[in-house]
């Protein structure tokens, strides 16, 4: 029987719970290295990731997580995730941190800038929403995110951002740019896929919207032998129930 692990070493993993649980999926925490025997998927969630690796490594983590993706198990970075996920980091303050890798990309550790940089912009998702329905749009929460630089030949990309080149120039000028400046925009990636990794540089897990999480089940699901219903569910499932979603606030829980 499939079950879902969510890293509980640091950052947002009961809020990845709890958006598994609304959609009747038990999320189980993941602290220590014999316990990824026991599930068939993955969750790496966001916060500190530095802080993460260090965790990680105090309890003997990163062995077995390399070993679960090699392996070919379904796992979804979100932001520190993600940057956990990623062969290759970049821009680090000293000199870089221990990575499980698996992801051919190279991701910049905090390319948006700090906490105060920090913001909500609408993504358009056309792969998340010709699988999982809804709207085009993804409300993504950016919190001292990552952006992904490159990706590998394997690599799908699921979304972007579109930054204007010239964002610095309109934010520190009270004179609006004529047209004919204007620089055309510069897209960075934000959300991946490589066979079953995943990997988003925003929060979905703060938002009512579980289609993210929907799309990771299905592709654990798809991994297991048989189909979705190996998944755990509990009590009060019923994903068609998520059809309700209000899609657009963030919530807090
Ligand atoms: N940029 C952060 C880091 O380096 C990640 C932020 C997040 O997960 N919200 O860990």
């Amino acid at each position: 029987m499939a079950v879902v692990g969510v890293l509980a070493l640091q950052g947002s993993f009961n809020e990845h719970i709890a958006a598994l649980r609304r959609l009747g999926v038990k999320g189980v925490e993941i602290r220590k290295p014999e316990q990824l025997q026991n599930i068939s998927s993955l969750i790496i969630p966001g916060g500190e990731s530095t802080t993460m690796a260090k965790l990680a490594e105090f309890h003997n983590l990163f062995p077995a997580l390399r070993e679960f993706v090699q392996m070919g198990k379904p796992v979804w970075g979100t932001c520190a995730g993600l940057i956990f996920l990623a062969n290759k980091a970049v821009g680090q303050k000293e000199g870089g941190q221990e990575l499980v890798g698996g992801l051919d990309c190279t991701v910049h550790r905090n390319y948006f800038g700090s906490q105060i940089q920090s913001f909500e912009a609408e993504l358009l998702v056309p792969e998340l929403a010709s699988k999982e329905g809804g709207p085009e749009t993804f409300r993504g929460v950016f919190i001292r995110a990552p952006a992904v630089l490159e990706v590998g030949p394997g690599v799908e990309v699921l979304a972007d951002y579109p930054i204007p080149s010239n964002k610095v120039l309109y934010s520190s000028s009270a004179v609006e740019i004529q047209e004919e400046y204007a620089v055309p925009e510069k897209k960075v990636i934000v959300a991946i896929k490589q066979g079953n990794l995943l990997g988003t540089a925003f929060h979905p897990e703060l938002t009512a919207d579980t289609r993210w999480h929907s799309y990771f089940l299905k592709m654990a699901s798809e991994v297991e032998e048989g189909t979705s219903n190996a998944i755990v569910a509990v009590s009060r499932g019923d994903p068609s129930s998520n059809q309700q979603t209000r899609y657009d606030l963030p919530i807090f829980l």
